[in-house]
């Protein structure tokens, strides 16, 4: 199951893992707003669909004004946004993300995923921020710094540190680095997590590390465990077939009933012994 950045973001702040101060608009009034309690006069407009790619494709707007906000929330939502990860059919914008907008000096990628071969989880970090991993890993794959962690003993201190070393962090921030990355695999854990990304992770001017972009993927097969994250399924972006069992939006109508007697099902397990 997938979520939107700004559910992402939420999840973060819950483990305390950096990101800017923003919120959700579904109108540009509602931007406006959002952008008047963070303060300031540089915030950012960002398109909220199921697919990255938003950058390049005109999803991510810079607003140097209050006013320039509700004229790129007015411009974002309702535009049909096509990126390399939606298909040529592209997605309706229904909600932005307004965030302050940072002071970026570095920009790195940090990554957890799930290694079936070793069947353990692998951190992924490299200092070619913004760039697909993919991308990276094709080309300049001794960018890449992992680290797979032995769930029997959990993330130790020399992983963060050689994670932190080997994409060439300031040594000053081994502290700060240390903690992010140890919280975010705080949260792939608790919620058993196929694949947390963050691309660009950033360091701002004044040294701070924050989450820019956020994506978090849930393991299909262990949901019935949270079911509160359920809430968080956004019919506008599901495909007809994904429906589960345990799932509060039907497929036709979109309709939620979150005490529908299916809801408390556990999911298909398939083949029933794994
Ligand atoms: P996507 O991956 O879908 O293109 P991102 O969230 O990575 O979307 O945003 C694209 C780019 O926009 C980032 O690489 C970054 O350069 C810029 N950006 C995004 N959020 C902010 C922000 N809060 N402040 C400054 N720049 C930002
Ligand atoms: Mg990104």
């Amino acid at each position: 199951m997938k979520i939107h950045e700004y559910q992402a973001k939420q999840l973060f702040q819950k483990f305390k893992v950096p990101v800017p101060p923003g919120g959700v608009a579904f109108s540009a009034q509602e931007a406006y707003q959002i952008a008047e309690s963070i303060g300031g006069e540089n915030f950012v407009i960002k398109a909220q669909i199921h697919a990255g790619g938003r950058g390049k494709a005109g999803g991510v707007k810079l607003a140097s004004s209050l006013e320039e906000v509700i004229e790129l929330a007015d411009q974002i939502l309702g535009m049909t946004l096509v990126t390399h990860q939606t298909g040529p059919e592209g997605r309706l914008v229904k909600k932005v993300l307004v965030e302050q907008a940072l002071d970026i000096k570095q920009e790195l990628y940090l990554g957890i995923v799930i290694d079936r071969s070793q069947a353990k989880p692998v951190i992924m970090m490299s200092a070619a921020g913004g760039m697909e991993i993919e991308e990276v890993a094709a080309r300049t794959p001794e960018l890449i710094v992992k680290e797979a962690v032995d769930p029997a003993v959990g993330l130790q201190p020399y992983q963060t540190r050689n994670l932190a070393f080997g994409v060439g962090l300031d040594p000053a921030l081994l502290r700060q680095a240390a903690g992010f990355i140890t919280n975010l695999y705080q949260l792939f854990e608790a919620y058993d997590c196929s694949l947390v990304e963050i691309n660009p992770l950033v360091v701002t001017t004044d040294g701070q590390m924050l989450a820019l972009d956020a994506k978090v993927n849930f393991d299909d097969n262990a949901l019935f465990r949270h079911k509160e994250l359920l809430e968080l399924e956004d019919p506008d972006e599901m495909d007809p077939w994904s429906w589960r069992p345990g799932s509060t939006i039907s497929i036709t109508s979109g309709w939620t009933a979150p005490s529908a007697p299916w809801s408390m099902a556990p999911a298909w397990r398939w083949p029933p012994w794994t």
